[in-house]
């Protein structure tokens, strides 16, 4: 029997943002994978084991997953948001390129809500017009790394988008970056922190970069940071998609 391993994005956490081609990969799985929250998003039923794990053992989980794909079973590695944005899809083709012989299990990526959307929808469109999306998690690549892209993109008047913005392990962090953008973007930039987007502890928070703390932000926020035109309609905010 060939098995399939679906890496599947599970949105920002509102079940009705779950795209109906997962949920169809759900039903069908006999294994799903993923970090321990994530995986306790998916039912339980019989005929499905269900294989929660810590974060940061990625890769273990990525080889786990094709190693059952490859015995023949269904299996469904979960993220949230997205499965391609800073989550276990990059991991999962790492893993191939580490073990050539998983080159042969068949693998499909489906795309999720992510949560810059998801938190763009809510507060108007203030990402109506160029941005990027940073992780600024040094777990996987140096601080300085974080900080040149922070210059180069406000210096570049993109819209941005910040993923793990702080942890309790990293705590001074933050308030460097917000240090950087004030330097960059001046103090009358618009910032929105969005916390747990489409979850019942959904929070938003729309202020100044010179107004904004780091305190305001914490692993379960995205922050969206306007470009120079980003401003506020009625209690919305948008940019407008013309820069001239
Ligand atoms: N693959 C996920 C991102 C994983 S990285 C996605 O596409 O959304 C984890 C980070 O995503 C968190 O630190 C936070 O910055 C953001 N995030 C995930 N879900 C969120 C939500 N519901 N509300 C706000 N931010 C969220």
């Amino acid at each position: 029997m060939s098995g399939i391993l679906h890496i599947a994005g599970l949105g920002p956490g509102d079940d009705a943002l779950v795209t109906p081609e997962v949920t169809e990969a759900l039903a069908q799985a006999t294994d799903v994978i993923g970090y321990i929250p994530y995986v306790a998003r998916v039912a339980p039923r019989d005929g499905l084991t269900l294989h929660p794990s810590d974060n940061r053992v990625e890769l273990d989980r990525a080889t786990h997953a094709l190693q059952l794909a490859q015995a023949g079973a269904r299996v469904v590695v979960v993220s949230s948001g997205d499965p391609g944005v800073f989550a276990m899809a990059s991991a999962v083709f790492e893993a191939v390129e580490r073990e050539p012989a998983f080159e042969s299990v068949d693998i499909r990526v489906l795309p999720g809500i992510t949560a810059m959307l998801a938190a763009a929808a809510r507060l108007g469109a203030p990402l109506g017009h160029d941005f990027c999306a940073i992780n600024l998690s040094d777990n996987l690549k140096p601080w300085a790394m974080v900080e040149h892209r922070l210059r180069m993109a406000a210096r570049a008047d993109f819209a941005m988008a910040f993923y793990n913005p702080r942890s309790k392990s990293r705590p001074h962090q933050f308030a460097e970056a917000l240090d950087i953008l004030r330097a960059e973007c001046g103090p009358d930039r618009l910032i929105t922190f969005a916390r747990a987007v489409t979850t019942p502890e959904e929070a938003f928070n729309t202020v100044t970069l010179g107004e904004a703390t780091p305190e305001m932000a914490d692993m379960r926020t995205v922050v969206i940071v306007g470009n120079s035109a980003t401003r506020r309609v009625g209690r919305y905010v948008y940019t407008p998609r013309s820069a001239v």
